[in-house]
C-alpha cells in the first residue's frame, strides 16, 4: 500500500476548505489527520475516500487514481448514518452491497468481521439498542468488510464517553497489526496513544509532518514552574527583569519561566527566590506536552 496525496484543494462556494494539501502515506503506518474543528479533515478525508471530488490535486493508491481503488480502501464516516431498526448483521449485509460485494460473500463475511471488532452475539440486535461503543465498532465493521488495506476514519472516538473510548481505540490497536491507518481527530490524545505520526492541518493548509518524538524534542525547551503564594507575585516583576530569564508566564500562582542554561541558572533563580523572601510551594524543571505543543502550534501559524 502507498497513499500519495498530491497538491489536493477543495473549495465550496468560493471558501478554500483544503488548500494544496500533499503527504504520503506507507504500508503499515498508522498516521494521525490532527486539527481543529473547521480545519478541513473531514473535507480532505472525503477526498481520499472518493466521497467527494477535488477541485484541484489528485489522489493515488498504489500509483493508480484513488476512484480506480475503492476496494482498497476503507471508509468510517465522522457520523455514520446507521438505521436504528436494522440488526448488526442486517446493517453490515445492507452496506456490504453497497459496497458491491455479494450476499453469499457477505454471509462468510460478516460473523468474522463482527468477531474482530468484538460484537459477536449482537449480529440480531438492533443497532438502536446500542452503546456509542458499539455503533463506532459496527461503523469500523462496515469500513472493514471488504478487507481493504488501507482504513481511513473521521473522528473515529471524539464523540464517544470514556468507555466507549477505550473499547474503539484498543480495536484500533487491533486493526493496526494488519492494516495502515489514517485516522482524524481534533484531541491530540486520542491519536498520541495509537499514531507515532502526526499530521497537523490548519485552515486546510498542512503545517506539520512529523513524529511525536520529534516532537517532545524539539520542543524541550528549558522551563521552570515555580509555584508561588498569593503575597509573593510581585517576585514576578523582579524575574521578568532577570538577564537569563526569556519569558514567563504567569498561570493562576504558577509561574512558568524560561531560562538559558536551565542547569546554572535555576539554583540561581532559586536563590534569588530565597532572597526576595518568596514562599516557594513547588519548584520544577518541566517539558511542556504534547497538548501544550499542539496548541501552540495551532494558535500560531
Ligand atoms: P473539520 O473536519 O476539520 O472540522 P471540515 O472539513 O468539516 O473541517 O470543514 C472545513 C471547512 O469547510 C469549514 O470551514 C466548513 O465550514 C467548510 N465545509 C465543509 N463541508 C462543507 C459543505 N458541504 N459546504 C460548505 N462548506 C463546507
Ligand atoms: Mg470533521
Amino acid at each position: 500500500m502507498k497513499l500519495e496525496i498530491r497538491n489536493v484543494t477543495k473549495l465550496f462556494k468560493g471558501k478554500i476548505a483544503v488548500n494544496n494539501f500533499s503527504m504520503e502515506m506507507q504500508s503499515g503506518e498508522c498516521v494521525g489527520l490532527i486539527g481543529p474543528n473547521g480545519a478541513g479533515k473531514s473535507t480532505l478525508i472525503k477526498v481520499i475516500s472518493d466521497i467527494i471530488n477535488s477541485d484541484a490535486g489528485e489522489v493515488l493508491l498504489n500509483g493508480k487514481k484513488i476512484s480506480k481503488m475503492k476496494r482498497e480502501i476503507g471508509y468510517l464516516p465522522q457520523y455514520p448514518n446507521f438505521f436504528h431498526w436494522m440488526t448488526a448483521r442486517e446493517t453490515l449485509t445492507f452496506m456490504g452491497q453497497l459496497s458491491g460485494l455479494k450476499k453469499e460473500v457477505l454471509t462468510n463475511l460478516i460473523p468474522e468481521i463482527l468477531t474482530k471488532v468484538g460484537l459477536t452475539g449482537e449480529e440480531n440486535s438492533k443497532v438502536g439498542t446500542f452503546s456509542g461503543g458499539m455503533k463506532q465498532r459496527l461503523g469500523i465493521a462496515q469500513a472493514l468488510l471488504h478487507k481493504p488495506s488501507l482504513i481511513v476514519m473521521d473522528e473515529p472516538v471524539s464523540a464517544l464517553d470514556p468507555i466507549g473510548r477505550r473499547e474503539v481505540l484498543n480495536l484500533i490497536e487491533e486493526i493496526k497489526k494488519d492494516t495502515s491507518i489514517l485516522l482524524s481527530t481534533h484531541i491530540l490524545s486520542d491519536a498520541e496513544e495509537i499514531c507515532e505520526r502526526f499530521v497537523i492541518i490548519k485552515d486546510g493548509t498542512k503545517i506539520e509532518d512529523t513524529t511525536i518524538t520529534e516532537l517532545l524534542n524539539r520542543n524541550s525547551e528549558n522551563k521552570l514552574i515555580v509555584e508561588i503564594t498569593a503575597k509573593d507575585q510581585k517576585w514576578i516583576d523582579v524575574v521578568k527583569k532577570l538577564p537569563y530569564v526569556k519569558g514567563v508566564e504567569v498561570i493562576g500562582l504558577k509561574v512558568k519561566i524560561k531560562v538559558e542554561n536551565i542547569e546554572k541558572n535555576k539554583n540561581i533563580l532559586l536563590k534569588n527566590a530565597l532572597e526576595h523572601k518568596v514562599d516557594i510551594v513547588k519548584f520544577e524543571m518541566n517539558n511542556d506536552t504534547l497538548e501544550e505543543i499542539f496548541l501552540e502550534l495551532v494558535m500560531q501559524k
